[in-house]
């Protein structure tokens, strides 16, 4: 990535394993993102007391695993990506090149 291309835009990068004790597939991880995405919807609804229910957590609590469900969202990803890779012969470098180009064209990032 030419950094002059992304111009002032901070990027966070974070490194996470092939899972290498699972056999998954574009189905199960599908799944299992949309089981994660799930838990960390009912985290930030508990965070906002929009159940109902009084949050009992202190703010820092839950925020702190809030955390964890987005990690747990992101590992899913990243287990999509490799069997995009290795089922599909994808190319996820490739990939991330036209997405921070529709990021640009978006105008979310300039
Ligand atoms: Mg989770």
């Amino acid at each position: 990535m030419n950094k002059g291309e992304i111009g002032m835009a901070e990027f966070k990068s974070i490194s996470l394993p092939r899972l290498n004790n699972l056999k998954p597939n574009i189905e199960s991880t599908a799944l299992k993102l949309m089981e994660e995405a799930g838990e960390l919807a009912q985290l930030i609804g508990k965070f906002r007391g929009l159940n109902g229910e009084e949050c009992k957590m202190e703010e820092q609590e839950v925020v702190d695993k809030i955390a964890d469900e987005l990690l747990d969202v992101a590992q899913v990803a990243i287990s999509m990506m490799f069997v995009l890779e290795e089922c599909y012969s994808m190319n996820i470098e490739n990939k991330v090149v036209t997405h921070i180009e529709k990021l640009k064209r978006k105008g979310y990032i300039k």
